[in-house]
């Protein structure tokens, strides 16, 4: 519940179980049962029963009986992981850490005020996750009329009384400065139990291994390979670590295709072993505009040896000068499991106009960007399997631009214009979000 260690470092796992030889036997588990034994390889101090019980109730809010169901689409797969109450990927680990919190409060009586900033898709789902839960109460703010209207109104229009939106007038970075200042205040972190639900979460990554395991059972049912590959849009490098942590896990992972919109960072480095920070830039894939990749340090971490003290200090040169650099295998790979690429908004919609034209299929531009970067690594032998992250409705109007016609919807976000809302609108300063927190935590 920590999120960051009081160091300012990430939190990883002593160890790594190895699982191959019990891949055999998880290969015909249900999408929670095969949950349960991954993650209780990861959890010592909840019960079995208890564990079993908070994985059923976080997917049963989904719309999917298999919860991530894989389909094909012309060369590759997309492994759909949009069917949660948010239509993202997001879901999958934030309905799980609902669940969880709730869990640990009330056997240890404790209680936990999450606050959050958001550019849009992580907010909505920490909202869905938590919303009407006893001992946790969420506030999340958003630059106030800076996100699609979508977005807003997936937040605003939940009306549980533990859930604050706040709409503060300024950018999505006032919001990040704001909640960084006021937790690295920790006498008024620990005086108000505040903590955060950001994706350096350990536990959002742990419930991300299973679909990496879910799909690969899937697809080597299907075709007989015996490798697969996964194509992953990716924005803070946390939904390509969990394939990365699965592969140290022992699943037969032929590759991972790390992809980039124009913010190319992480597509850099895999290309040249240089990571070295660029200005933002707004895209039509906005969940995936990101410069500096938070949970990247954990790769970091096993790339340096885990040595500790080598991450330490390329994470301080990346911090002096914005750049850092590791040295490229012999054969000038950086990191054999990994492929990179970078698909800018002309290639992203050009892929969806072509994917709808010929094979009926509507993606988002997320999902897009991973499918356009994966076509350039396809193989005969090891099926490409592309994370799709969000339903085509969540960004309509890209797919409108792509397609030239309104074809991206879906009845929860049709209904939303209807619904009453709720927000605080605050000036874009510390003190003032301080003091609403105050008014509303009674203290
Ligand atoms: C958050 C998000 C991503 C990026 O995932 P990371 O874990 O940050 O790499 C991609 N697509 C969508 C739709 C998202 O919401």
């Amino acid at each position: 519940m920590m999120g960051l260690a009081r160091d300012g470092g990430l939190l990883l796992p002593v160890t790594i179980p190895d699982v191959r030889d019990r891949l055999a036997a998880w290969s015909g588990l249900s999408y929670q049962r095969l949950a349960f034994e991954v993650m209780r390889l990861y959890i010592g101090d909840i019960a079995d029963e208890e564990l079993a019980g908070l994985i059923d109730r976080s997917y049963r809010t989904f719309r999917h009986a298999e919860v991530a169901p894989v389909v094909r689409v012309g060369p590759v797969r997309i492994l759909e992981l949009f069917h949660g109450p948010t239509l993202a990927f997001k879901d999958i680990a934030l309905q799980f850490l609902g669940n969880l919190f709730e869990s640990i409060l009330s056997q240890s009586d404790r209680e936990l005020n999450i606050l959050a900033a958001t550019s849009g898709d992580t907010g909505s789902a920490a909202i869905h996750g938590v919303r009407g839960r006893a001992r946790i109460r969420i506030f999340v703010m958003h630059p106030y009329g800076k996100i699609s209207p979508t977005q807003e109104r997936q937040m605003t229009s939940v009306l549980d009384d533990n859930v604050f939106n706040i709409g503060v007038e300024g950018s999505f970075d006032d919001c990040q400065r704001i909640m960084k200042a006021i937790f690295r205040d920790l006498p008024f972190k620990d005086a108000h139990s505040l903590g955060s639900v950001n994706s350096i979460n350990w536990a959002r990554l742990l419930a991300q291994i299973v679909y990496y395991f879910y799909a690969w059972f899937r697809v080597v049912a299907e075709t007989g390979a015996a490798r697969v590959r996964f194509a992953v849009p990716t924005g803070n490098f946390g939904d390509i670590f969990a394939g990365y942590l699965a592969a140290r896990m022992g699943l037969p992972i032929g590759l991972l295709v790390l992809a980039t919109n124009e913010n190319d960072i992480l597509a850099r480095f895999f290309a040249s072993g240089i990571y070295e920070l660029g200005s933002v830039r707004a895209t039509i894939s906005p969940s995936m505009d990101i410069q500096v990749a938070s949970n990247f340090e954990r790769y970091l971490y096993y790339r340096t040896g885990a040595d500790s003290r080598k991450l330490t200090g390329l994470m301080q040169e990346f911090g002096v000068s914005g750049r850092l650099a590791v040295e490229p295998a012999a054969d000038g790979r950086v990191d054999e499991l990994f492929a990179a690429g970078s698909g800018d908004t002309a290639r992203t919609l050009a892929l969806i106009g072509r994917y709808y034209e010929q094979y009926g299929c509507v993606l988002d531009p997320h999902t897009a960007v991973g499918v356009a970067t994966a076509e350039g690594f396809l193989s005969e032998a090891e099926p490409m399997i592309c994370l799709g992250t969000a339903h085509p409705a969540k960004f309509s109007r890209a797919v409108r631009d792509a397609v030239g016609r309104d074809v991206a919807h879906h009845e929860i976000l049709d209904r939303l214009a209807a619904l009453p809302t709720r927000c605080k609108v605050l000036p874009a300063s510390e003190s003032a979000v301080r003091a609403f927190l105050e008014e509303r935590l009674g203290l």
